[in-house]
């Protein structure tokens, strides 16, 4: 198997422990990794995130985001300090990752990295996704079911 170039991580129930991200209100106000909306509801950053991101960064894995909400919840990984992280980020209010696979791989294609399909991972909780992933030649790996936890990444870039 392919070393892995690109993870490409979905948001809700995968990064954070929030079910829908699109729910929530601004402004928000942070305490550490958690973000508080106006109206009180708590979105948390997985225990482990934030450490994950940074040491795959620093194997040189190229790092996107690929959720399935609106284009807003951006600003809760702006919120959070994480956005700086990411090399592609796609937030779309539609449930096809397959679309967004192709625009991470040709964002970073088109900044002269070459990736393969096969050197790229998604994320996700959602088994719906792995035949979009799949369609576009990309290993599916489920969180909660594949990995329990996302630190078990860290074995795959060794
Ligand atoms: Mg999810």
């Amino acid at each position: 198997m392919n070393r892995p170039k690109l993870i490409v991580f979905d948001l809700d129930l995968t990064l954070w422990d929030h079910e829908d991200a699109s729910r929530l209100t601004p402004p928000y106000r942070r305490e550490g990794s958690v973000l508080i909306d106006s109206k009180g509801e708590r979105l948390a950053l997985r225990e482990d995130a934030l450490d994950v991101l940074v040491k795959l960064k620093s194997r040189g894995i190229l790092l996107a985001v690929a959720s399935w909400n609106e284009p807003r919840v951006r600003e809760i990984l702006d919120a959070l300090g994480i956005s700086r992280l990411f090399d592609v980020i796609c937030i779309e209010p539609h449930p096809n990752k397959e679309v967004m696979l192709k625009k991470i791989l040709n964002h970073v294609r088109s900044r002269g990295i070459s990736v393969k399909p096969s050197e790229v991972i998604l994320v996700d909780d959602n088994p719906m996704h792995r035949e979009h992933a799949e369609k576009v030649g990309v290993r599916f790996v489920q969180f909660g079911k594949d990995i329990r936890r996302l630190s078990d990444l860290l074995s795959l870039v060794e």
